[in-house]
């Protein structure tokens, strides 16, 4: 059995402390592999390597990071299939959601092969007599990535593009439950040419994100994971004065009008709930059904969730995966569980699956519950596995107070032919992402990513041009030359002439 090391400077690096965790392979349960766990020297060391790079690479020409990023990219196309494998392997998920997750991570690479565009300053001429204004974004420093275990190459690829493209070195800390997509990534920007030191991997948990919360070198922090740890992350990282985005978890809800045509509200449901079992923060957790669409669409759901294909990753006939873990298997099935005991109607109960040949992997099979009420704790947690709850409530009024109750705010979806009732929806929900007939509205690597209320702490969306202005900060430069006139010096504070 191998261990996953560190990628520190430009190769693998055996860690300071011998701790190690278990990763394993959710379609059989067994363990595949030790993961270092990072003491915080570890995190010394590749920060003192990340601000050794520094100096140089933030000085690198526009055209220079342009050029690594483009090689960097056909990198990723070349590799997608083996990225998939290595994906699939450690998380669960099937392989054409993992290719997914390569593409849609690929596109923020995309995204920043045009950065001498999105870096493009400001400039302003005689804005007071003989006076030129103009103003441009330089990078902060060593930035870092915490990262969750459900997207374990699109959720760094959210960050590091972007924050390399902007001149920044950076260092990933990403879910020591699936790390060795990251380490591979690190093998494909050194192939790619990007300096030893631009780009460093840790492994491991508590101990090495306190130990980059805490570090006096980094000058940034991103992080994607649940709520409890966003609003930790934020509070600890911003109090020793770094700029910090902090992106936390969701309770999405699709709401189905009834002029919606059902089976095409359902298939898309069904994707959305549970594709990638569930494990998605953009999931279909809650379907809304807005008076009669609740009946015949409850129906199409039951027959759709009844018929998913449920088996290994790496088998092409699977439609949906493991979960990442058997306690995420107990807490779903729990949920399943508490959801009949506090009246929900079972209608498709996937507790207790196995996959013949695979009974050891931490299989569950999809659940859809009716009648399910706000009190509820299946509505009130995030589950974060494949199981729909179908909330029934009277009005489209009624649908959005619903999704504005509800602490989180991530995304919602819209099910109508109806463009007056979308422009109030669109307008009304408190939610940051929103699909009309899209049940999983991720944005598109040009715009940028990020919920509302308890799914976003702090204010910085990620990626797109968000994520420029999180890896940069501003200079603005006033300039009067002797010969351009204007009024002498005075003692007055100056204003404009
Ligand atoms: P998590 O919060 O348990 O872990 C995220 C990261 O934090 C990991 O790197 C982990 O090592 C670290 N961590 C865990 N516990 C910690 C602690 N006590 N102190 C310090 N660091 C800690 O999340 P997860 O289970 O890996 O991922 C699933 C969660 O992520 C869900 O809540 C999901 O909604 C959320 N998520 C959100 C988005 C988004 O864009 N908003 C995207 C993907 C996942």
């Amino acid at each position: 059995m191998h261990t996953i090391e560190h990628w520190i400077v430009s190769s693998p690096a055996a860690g300071c402390g011998s701790r190690t965790a278990p990763v394993f392979d959710p379609a059989t349960g067994r363990q595949r592999a030790s993961v270092l766990l990072a003491e915080p020297a570890d995190v010394d060391a590749a920060v003192t390597a990340a601000v050794k790079a520094f100096d140089s690479w933030s000085e690198s020409s526009l055209s220079t990071r342009m050029r690594v990023m483009f090689a960097f990219r056909e990198l990723l196309v070349r590799h997608e299939d083996e990225l998939a494998r290595i994906i699939s392997a450690e998380h669960g998920k099937v392989l054409d959601d993992a290719r997914g997750e390569v593409v849609r991570g690929r596109e923020v690479v995309e995204f920043a092969c045009g950065i001498a565009d999105a870096l493009k300053g400001d400039y302003s001429a005689q804005y007071s007599r003989g006076v030129d204004v103009l103003s441009f974004r330089e990078p902060l420093g060593v930035c870092a990535g915490i990262t969750p275990f459900n997207f374990p190459a699109m959720v760094p690829l959210w960050m590091h593009p972007i924050a390399i493209a902007t001149g920044n070195t950076f260092v990933l800390k990403p879910s020591e439950r699936d790390p060795s997509a990251s380490n591979r990534i690190a093998g494909l920007y050194a192939e790619a040419g990007l300096p030893g030191g631009v780009f460093n991997v840790v492994h491991g948990n508590k101990t090495a994100v306190d130990a980059i919360l805490d570090h006096p070198g980094i000058a940034a922090v991103s992080f994607v994971g649940s709520t409890p740890i966003a609003r930790y992350v934020h509070e600890r990282a911003t109090a020793t004065g770094k700029r910090v985005q902090a992106l936390g978890g969701a309770k999405n809800h699709a709401v189905v009008l009834p002029d919606a045509d059902p089976e095409f509200a359902a298939d898309q449901l069904i994707a959305a709930a549970y594709g990638s079992a569930g494990e998605r923060c953009m999931a279909v957790s809650v379907a809304v059904a807005v008076g009669d669409a609740a009946d015949p669409l409850v129906a199409a759901l039951g027959r759709r969730a009844r018929a998913v294909r449920v088996g290994p990753g790496d088998d092409a006939a699977s439609e949906m995966g493991p979960l990442v873990a058997q306690a995420a298997r107990e807490r779903v099935e729990g949920a399943v569980a508490s959801a009949a005991r506090q009246g929900a109607v079972v209608v498709v109960d996937g507790r207790g699956l196995t996959v013949p040949g695979h009974e050891d992997g931490f299989f569950t099979g999809p659940s859809l519950l009716d009648r399910v009420t706000p009190g509820m704790d299946a509505y009130r947690e995030e589950i974060f596995g494949p199981v729909l709850a179908v909330v029934r409530v009277a009005t489209l009024d009624a649908a959005i107070e619903l999704v504005n109750a509800n602490p989180y705010g991530n995304g919602t979806a819209l099910f109508t032919g109806d463009g007056g009732a979308a422009r109030r929806f669109q307008r009304g929900v408190q939610v940051g992402m929103i699909g009309v007939n899209v049940p999983v509205p991720v944005p598109m690597a040009g715009y940028s990513f990020g919920g509302w209320k308890d799914s976003l702490i702090g204010d910085s969306p990620i990626h797109g041009p968000e994520g420029v202005r999180f890896y940069t900060r501003p200079k603005v430069v006033t300039t009067r030359w002797p010969d351009g006139g204007g009024p002498r010096a005075a003692f007055a504070f100056p204003t404009s002439t």
